[in-house]
């Protein structure tokens, strides 16, 4: 059966809505919000498996909006009456600015509140009533504590990002939250994976709700030219370096496993004359912040990064992605390279992978139930091949002369019958 494409007109939304999606150039619904807008617009409440870069946050921030304006009842002060968690403050921000950016034709106020911040300008919006309101957890029941935010008049709840929420430890604080809701209520939950936990919060917190599942991992990653590198670890940098030095890599975001590894890595980049900024939970809100708008702005090509700091990031045009460390938990490595190829648009993810992490790397291919090619190093650019790269194709040198990998990988991994190498 073949499904008609809707426009975003078919989907009953209204005009200032049309107006604002014109405004962002986008052509045509993606399948979640083809989905899931119509039947939020009915009420409903809605299970979406979808990931980052499928567009879900317009398919549930577009019909809020017209429903809260459809409404037209001003918010009270401190009630607000759309509320969306979020498990960082990064997506917490990214949520509202895209409240702000399809509500622009409409008067609707949204706010962000989130921890690691005063709360004093967080605390003033929210006496002076806010329409929708997207928060982390903890600053939420801090703020509910003291009678700051009262969740009576919520009409329209949106937990995102569920399963990372449930990883981060917030399950207690998300039950706190939803038993402060009132029980008329709409609920929509999001989340990229379906683990146990999740569809039971769905379970105890949705009603006859409409389930939508689009771009499974597996699908999503098509658009994504995957390949890895295998390296050495001590010539991760120069490989690095070299990458970085090619025209093509116009936005680059570089995964490190570890805080401290990531400031490492920008200052050895910088060794090299790379400029590249870090991005993790060590820096201050404000620095953090910084970082992100260089990003965006483009006057920084290259931000280095942890995982839990990335999150949420939505930029656009992220040209490449690079994991210069192998993630711990395969998972993050789908959430990795969702970040380039977002809204149809295509990107590369690089994945370095030395001896150590061989493990790692089966663990990935295994979830993700596809093999990632192997470049060969001929493809990387000549400051790379002759910097201390552990793997010349055939053979395979090191950095003191010596053989790295005496096949694709080692003997345990599984992996030896791929012969690219
Ligand atoms: P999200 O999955 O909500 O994080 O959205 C990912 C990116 O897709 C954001 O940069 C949006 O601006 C963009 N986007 C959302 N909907 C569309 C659309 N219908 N057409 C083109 N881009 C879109």
């Amino acid at each position: 059966m073949t499904i008609p494409t809707l426009s975003f007109f078919d989907l009953g939304l209204m005009d200032p809505l049309l107006r604002a999606v014109r405004t962002e150039n986008y052509v045509q619904p993606t399948p979640i919000q083809q989905q899931a807008i119509p039947r939020l617009l009915e009420g409903r409440d809605l299970m979406g498996c979808a990931q980052t870069g499928s567009g879900k946050t317009a398919a549930f921030a577009l019909p809020i909006l017209q429903t809260l304006a459809a409404q037209a009842q001003p918010a009270r002060p401190r009630m607000p009456h759309a509320l969306v968690l979020a498990p960082t403050r990064e997506l917490a921000l990214q949520i509202c600015d895209s409240f702000k950016v399809y509500g622009r034709n409409l008067r609707l106020s949204c706010t962000a509140v989130y921890g690691g911040v005063g709360q004093d300008l967080q605390v003033r919006d929210l006496k002076r009533g806010v329409d929708i309101l997207v928060a982390t957890p903890g600053r939420l029941l801090d703020l509910m504590g003291q009678g700051y935010v009262r969740l009576e008049e919520v009409k329209v709840f949106v937990l995102d990002e569920a399963d990372r929420m449930l990883d981060m430890g917030f399950i207690v604080d998300v039950r706190k939250i939803i038993r402060a809701l009132p029980a008329k209520r709409q609920t929509l939950l999001f989340s990229a994976t379906m683990p146990r936990e999740v569809t039971s919060l769905a379970e105890s917190m949705l009603t006859d709700a409409v389930n939508v599942a689009v771009t499974p991992v597996a699908s999503n990653a098509l658009r994504i030219d995957e390949s890895v590198v295998f390296v050495e670890r001590a010539a991760k940098p120069s490989t690095l370096s070299g990458l970085l030095n090619r025209p093509e890599m116009s936005r680059a975001l570089i995964f490190t496993r570890t805080k401290h590894g990531a400031d490492r890595l920008v200052r050895t980049l910088g060794l090299n004359q790379i400029k590249a900024s870090a991005l993790h939970g060590n820096k201050s809100q404000n620095e953090r912040e910084r970082t992100l708008e260089g990003f965006r702005s483009g006057r920084v090509r290259f931000l280095v990064a942890t995982d839990l700091a990335a999150r949420g990031i939505d930029v656009d045009a992220i040209s490449h992605i690079i994991n210069f460390d192998l993630p711990d938990e395969p998972e993050a490595y789908v959430h990795r390279i969702g970040r380039t190829a977002r809204a149809g648009a295509s990107g590369t993810a690089i994945s370095f992978c030395s001896w150590e992490e061989m493990d790692k790397l089966r663990n990935i291919e295994r979830l993700i139930k596809r093999r990632v090619p192997v470049v060969d190093s001929q493809l990387l650019p000549a400051t790379a091949a002759s910097s201390p790269l552990a793997i010349a194709a055939g053979k395979p040198v090191g950095q003191h002369g010596r053989k790295v990998f005496s096949s694709r990988g080692p003997r345990r991994s599984g992996l030896r019958r791929r012969t690219a190498w």
